[in-house]
């Protein structure tokens, strides 16, 4: 998946307007778990988060990620994904936009991929029942063909 990397400094700058309106406390250790974010550039819930920053010798507790991952979905900054039968996911908004999900009901492995029949389907919808497509989220469900790969993937 070729994604364009985040744009770091415009998405700190973007947490810092968010957090100064609504009057949250600006501290160093919310934008330490939004750096981790960018570092990771990928799907993670907030278990998977906490023992990579843990293992980056970051001292964050496990309630300033979760606080720290609600202000950065009400910011807008990630979009948190509620995968079937899965803790919820989260990925920078500025990922999103040009792909779909596929995941693992057996390990929970998602894999993202780009097919533009999935805009043409969105787009018709739209057409046919009188709305302005904004965006589109398609999740299919399904198990992975190869055993030894998914046992392999399980709780990565
Ligand atoms: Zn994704
Ligand atoms: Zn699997």
């Amino acid at each position: 998946m070729s994604s364009a990397a985040p744009d770091l400094e415009q998405i700190t700058k973007q947490f810092t307007d968010f957090l100064r309106r609504k009057k949250f406390r600006i501290t160093q250790e919310r934008y330490r778990v939004l750096d981790c974010i960018a570092e990771l550039d990928r799907h993670f819930n907030a278990d998977e988060l906490y023992v990579y920053m843990n293992t980056k010798g970051e001292r964050v507790s496990r309630a300033t990620i979760y606080s720290t991952l609600d202000l950065l979905t009400k910011s807008n900054i990630l979009v948190r994904h509620r995968f079937q039968g899965e803790s919820a996911h989260f990925e920078l908004a500025s990922r999103m936009p040009n792909h779909d999900h596929l995941m693992c009901m057996e390990c929970g492995r998602i894999v993202e991929f780009r097919e533009t029949a999935t805009d043409a389907i969105r787009d018709k919808v739209c057409d046919e029942l009188g709305f302005k497509p904004i965006s589109h989220s398609l999740q299919i469900f399904a198990v992975c063909t190869d055993p030894t790969t998914c046992s392999f993937n399980r709780g990565s």
